[in-house]
């Protein structure tokens, strides 16, 4: 639904409506300002392209809630109107976007009013549900059509699967109850008749069972819950008196329990959070997580598809904005991957030209890794030239490296046997480019 509110157009409807409340007109130019800076503003992600959202809402923004309403509020004024048309004296209910509508002439004209109300906006269009045998869904209840009045009972989605988290699950005993306390709640505050609340406590019951929970557990809760409806009016007061303040926890068993008991004495509430979310489960998009690690990694250009190799302990991500901060200022003597696009005139890598070789943290092994590499592609003639981490002439792996492909049985152009004590200097870079290389391998030294 929030994709489908015009952000123009809502914006003129909060205006409209602030002048109708004899508001100051700076500030209602302030607000129009604000909403029309914020509401336009709308970015995403995905697959690491970054894209902007035309029109509509985001998703998930705490704005879009009241924007929202704002733009609906709107709409039910027409509708509103127009089934006063048809029945004076019938009833109109909205909820977020599931709406209610209650006729004295048996819903006779409803076809038509529908009709009138999917004319008011294109972006609104309404479908309906009508009674049937005396019963309509609404929200999650079922409104039973009974003379004198109306009855209720709860109403499942037949796609509802009573899955809650399992009681033997590694999660705050708060999340846990979450559930069965906002279903008990429910059972308590919805006008039931005796026999309906018992056989939702039933329910609740069986699901509780289902996911590992005893039943007595659950009737503490609703205990529980009972007195805290009874007292809620008379102990309200008193506790608006002190101040809370919250703070988050990941949540780590006992001693989560401990550090919370603390911080309550300085009146400091902890709530929990856990690390194991269906976010962190699912989104396993291999870029986004490599990105975040640190080790070797290579960099390709896009334009002569050769490879910038470095190593970094910092995440790769934050090292691509290094090279990049360098290749925008410039500053070509902190990046020989932005020397390597400026003075070749190369398009500069996106992040997705960003690869990770090896997830590694200590000196060393990084280290040889990143010979390891530098040597492959060197050799395949796969490196950008302003590589100049090719110091490889003084490290004892790329000697040992090099001295392994001279002798390997494949290639035997050049066979190089080396007495005990021979050093292999110049094996393969010649003498001129030795001095140069040592030069900008300081200048590209790492932060
Ligand atoms: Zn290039």
């Amino acid at each position: 639904m929030f994709t489908n509110i015009p952000i123009n157009e809502t914006i003129d409807i909060i205006s409209k409506r602030l002048k109708q409340t004899n508001t100051n007109t700076q500030y209602i130019k302030e607000i129009t300002n604000i909403l029309n800076t914020i509401l336009h503003q709308n970015y995403f992600t995905y697959n690491l392209e970054i894209y902007e959202q035309k029109d509509g809402l985001a998703m998930g923004a705490p704005t879009s809630n009241i924007i929202s309403e704002a733009f609906l509020q709107n709409i039910d004024n027409k509708i509103i109107s127009i089934i006063h048309n048809h029945d004076k004296n019938s009833k109109y209910y909205r909820y977020v976007d599931d709406a209610l509508y209650i006729s004295q002439n048996n819903g006779s004209s409803i076809n038509e009013i529908m009709n009138e109300i999917n004319k008011i906006h294109n972006n609104i269009q309404f479908t309906v549900d009508k009674e049937d045998q005396n019963k309509i869904h609404y929200l999650d209840l079922t409104i039973i059509n009974e003379i004198p009045k109306f009855q209720y009972t709860v109403y499942r989605k037949p796609t509802q699967t009573s899955l809650t988290i399992p009681y033997n699950s590694y999660h705050p005993p708060q999340h846990k109850m979450a559930a069965y306390n906002a279903l008990i709640y429910r059972m308590l505050k919805i006008p039931l008749t005796t026999n309906e609340r018992n056989k939702e406590r039933n329910i609740i019951h069986q699901i509780a069972n289902n996911n590992g929970y005893e039943t007595k557990t659950i009737q503490k809760l609703e205990n529980k819950i009972k007195n805290k409806l009874t007292k809620k009016n008379t102990v309200n007061e008193t506790n608006a008196e002190t101040k809370q303040t919250y703070t988050t926890l990941t949540y780590n068993g006992t001693i989560t329990k401990k550090l919370a008991k603390i911080f309550k004495k300085v009146n400091i509430n902890i709530s929990y959070k856990t690390d194991n979310t269906i976010y962190n489960k699912l989104i396993t998009d291999k870029n986004t997580e490599e990105h975040n690690k640190n080790g070797v990694y290579k960099i390709e250009c896009p334009d002569c598809n050769k490879f910038y190799i470095g190593q970094t302990k910092k995440r790769l991500k934050d090292r691509f904005t290094q090279h990049f901060n360098a290749f925008k200022k410039p500053m070509i003597y902190k990046s020989n991957l932005a020397t390597h696009s400026i003075n070749n005139n190369h398009t500069f890598p996106n992040i997705k030209h960003m690869s990770l070789i090896k997830n590694i943290h200590k000196g060393t092994k990084m280290n040889i890794w990143e010979n390891l590499e530098i040597f492959k592609h060197n050799d395949n003639n796969k490196l950008i030239e302003e590589q100049t981490q090719i110091r490889t002439k003084q490290d004892k792996t790329f000697q040992i490296l090099k001295l392994l492909q001279h002798t390997s049985p494949t290639r035997r152009t050049y066979t190089h046997t080396p007495s005990n004590n021979e050093t292999i200097n110049d094996v393969s870079i010649p003498p001129s480019r030795h001095e140069a290389d040592r030069k900008s391998f300081r200048q590209s030294k790492r932060p």
